[in-house]
């Protein structure tokens, strides 16, 4: 008996702590200790890098950091190219910290040929380790047809090419529309961001253009493609465009088992609506959800403003949003609304937005995380 003592005191010491842990975090649901940033597994599911300078990985990987890259915009295919080149050159580099996702070029669109060109050019993407495809909000708001009407995201030639992601266990990943602030004047937008923007871009300030598709007419058309490809992997960008009201978003993740949708850039809408509704849409739709942010490396870096500039989005963007996810705390922003109180989420939430959806989401991730 004497022999078993100390193992007997080690197990009622377990005991004794994980009631107190959880009788702790019953009665003060704050209290509880968030987990180390560092420590975390965490995706962004949403970058662009155009840069061949390296040097940010390094705080990227001290941080437990990784990151899904898209090349985006249906431009020229020399453009593409070139673009696509800084993807797959970092991910052939560092292929446990980036992954990365190709676009098409729209030249030809509805010329013979275009529909064979484009599978070819695809198949060259993914087996140089494209994980998906990245559609931009230039297909709905910028290319128009022989007829001069807007090339919408559930035009039937598309349809062979997403049947080809499907085919390929791959994933289609689609910024379409913009947030509903685009169709409001500057001085009704809900947040700064929005209303910066489209100061600075008039030309995509749909208030200003009513002759373009409304933002209903452009997500009626995304839910019609999606109508159409049930079991393709779908991850709608900027929260699917839905940004401005969580009931909204839960009634498109309802109707479109296959859809989840990315935080990039929208989180500050999150902040903007009630605490108690975001939160419980969040342990709701835990499964449907991504991280991502939507930073960009672009251009020439030295090594130190690189892995500089890392520093500078950490310090402003993943270590502020994952006070948001993990603490109940009351933080404060430069925005319309000063301050929010942070969701507190629990772990299990954290580990699917963090990297667990992700990795459903994106079935071409060889990321091993736990
Ligand atoms: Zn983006």
């Amino acid at each position: 008996m004497k022999k078993y003592l100390p193992q007997l005191a080690t197990l009622v010491a377990t005991l004794v702590a994980t009631l107190v842990a959880t009788l702790v975090s019953t009665l003060f649901p704050g209290c509880t200790r968030p987990p180390e940033f560092k420590e975390f597994p965490k995706i962004d599911a949403h970058v662009h890098l155009e840069t061949s300078e390296d040097s940010f990985v390094e705080v990227l990987e001290e941080n437990n950091l990784k990151m899904i890259s898209l090349v985006t915009r249906s431009v020229s295919q020399p453009e593409i190219d070139e673009e696509f080149e800084f993807a797959r050159a970092l991910h052939e580099k560092h292929p446990g910290t980036i992954a990365f996702a190709t676009t098409f070029t729209m030249d030809g669109f509805g010329e013979p040929g275009w529909e064979e060109k484009t599978i070819n050019w695809l198949q060259k993407s993914f087996d140089q380790g494209a994980i998906a495809l990245k559609l931009w909000k230039d297909i709905g708001m910028t290319f128009r047809d022989t007829d001069s009407s807007f090339i919408m995201i559930d035009d039937p030639r598309f349809d062979p090419i997403l049947d080809f992601v499907e085919e390929q266990g791959l994933t289609f990943v689609n910024h379409n529309g913009e947030p509903r602030n685009c169709w409001l004047p500057l001085d009704k937008m809900t947040v700064k961001g929005d209303s910066n923007y489209f100061a600075n871009h008039p030309e995509y300030h749909m208030y200003l253009h009513p002759d373009y598709p409304s933002y209903e007419e452009l997500n009626a058309a995304r839910d019609r493609m999606l109508a159409k490809h049930p079991g393709l992997h779908y991850v709608g960008c900027h929260l699917g465009s839905l940004e401005w009201n969580v009931d909204e978003l839960a009634k498109t993740l309802d109707r479109f088992p296959n859809m989840s949708v990315d935080m990039a850039a929208r989180i500050v809408h999150f902040k903007i609506q009630d605490r108690e509704k975001v939160r419980s849409f969040f342990i709701k739709y835990q499964d449907r959800l991504l991280y991502g942010t939507d930073m960009g490396f672009h251009g020439d870096y030295s090594k130190s403003s690189s892995a500089g500039r890392a520093r500078e989005i950490l310090g402003m963007i993943w270590l502020s949003d994952w006070a948001y996810f993990t603490t109940d705390r009351i933080l404060t922003q430069d925005d319309k609304v000063k301050e929010y109180q942070g969701l507190d989420l629990p772990e299990a939430v954290l580990k699917k937005i963090y990297y667990e959806n992700a990795l459903r989401m994106y079935p071409g991730l060889d990321w091993n995380l736990k």
